[in-house]
């Protein structure tokens, strides 16, 4: 069978999302970027504030505010006419536009429900072969397939891209038990030749290969800075510069990646293991409080460090 991807679309327009539609769109890849829009402010909204995580999707999701990945450092996107290869919507709206794409990547929430439920729409609406796969950074791909369509899961596979999608060169790619060996050798040829990423097969295992050891490494290094007392700032010095690695060590990572989600990740491991191993994949009590006062870093303005 013969694969091409001349259409993409992207599920979830958040902090990779949004990336990712702008890596397709700077290599020349027409996307559909949808998301849930939240509708018109109800009273009660307006009472107790609208969610700042609402807002961000709110603001993000119409044409003219796409620009913003122009202003965005590092710009997710190469060149300003690179936007007219992205067009947004509300996915309950523009569900039938599915079955024009050739690939339909999942972007949503680190979470496998709401996953899952995502997965149960777009099995109606996709054209039969076309590609599905999802961002996950570590949730079991074989049990996103479960009750899925025949032709749905021998189409289906992870790409977990890396953050920022347009600079890091990674993508892990999971296949299920289920995926057609041919579209997973497709998937590995066009991510390499097209998307110009380096791709590693990994294996269904909780958090895969990169994030397994990343949050592990991440979650140490907060302990040790608990048990040692330094500071933030101190920390991100030892952890990055200093010692010749990016300014975004520690804790600039985690307010580029957004707590929220490295808090699924952790678990997502966290859940799945026992052992001594178990611990250190228990997120510290301050970072849930900052994660229940959504200060998730830079997508809500507030994190480790204020957004500039
Ligand atoms: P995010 O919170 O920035 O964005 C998630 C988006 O999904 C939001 O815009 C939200 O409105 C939308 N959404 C939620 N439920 C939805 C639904 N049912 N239908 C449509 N849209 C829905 O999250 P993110 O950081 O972009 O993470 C998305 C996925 O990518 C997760 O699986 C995460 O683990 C993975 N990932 C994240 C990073 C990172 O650095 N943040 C890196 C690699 C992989």
């Amino acid at each position: 069978m013969a694969f091409s991807i001349k259409k993409a679309a992207v599920i979830g327009s958040g902090v990779m999302g949004s990336g990712i539609a702008a890596h397709l769109a700077n290599v020349g890849i027409p996307v559909l970027l949808l998301d849930i829009v939240p509708k018109e402010l109800t009273k009660e909204e307006i009472a107790k504030g609208l969610s700042l995580k609402d807002k961000a999707v709110r603001n993000r999701m119409t044409s003219s505010a796409l620009a913003g990945l122009l202003k965005q450092k590092p710009a997710p996107l190469t060149h300003k006419d690179r936007l007219s290869y992205i067009s947004v919507g509300n996915l309950e709206d523009d569900l039938e536009k599915l079955s024009e794409v050739d690939w339909i990547i999942e972007v949503v929430v680190e979470n496998l429900h709401v996953k899952k439920k995502v997965f149960e729409m777009v099995d109606k609406y996709r054209k039969d072969g076309s590609i599905v796969s999802s961002n996950t950074s570590g949730i079991s791909v074989n049990a996103m397939v479960e009750g899925r369509s025949e032709d749905f899961q021998e189409n289906f596979l992870g790409t977990h891209f890396f953050n920022p999608p347009r600079y890091l060169k990674l993508l892990e790619i999971i296949p299920t038990e289920k995926t057609n060996p041919q579209v997973l050798e497709f998937m590995k040829q066009f991510s390499e030749d097209i998307l110009g990423k380096g791709v590693v097969i990994a294996k269904d295992t909780p958090n895969f290969i990169a994030n397994r050891i990343g949050t592990y490494g991440l979650l140490v290094t907060v302990r040790e800075m608990l048990k040692g007392g330094f500071s933030i700032g101190e920390v991100d010095s030892i952890t990055g510069t200093l010692i010749g690695r990016p300014k975004s060590a520690t804790f600039r990572t985690l307010d580029v990646v957004g707590l929220d989600t490295f808090i699924h990740v952790a678990n997502n491991v966290y859940e799945q293991i026992d052992g001594e191993e178990k611990q250190v994949f228990e997120v510290p009590e301050f970072m849930k409080k900052m994660n229940e006062k959504e200060w998730l870093g830079s997508k809500s303005g507030q994190g480790f460090y204020l957004k500039k």
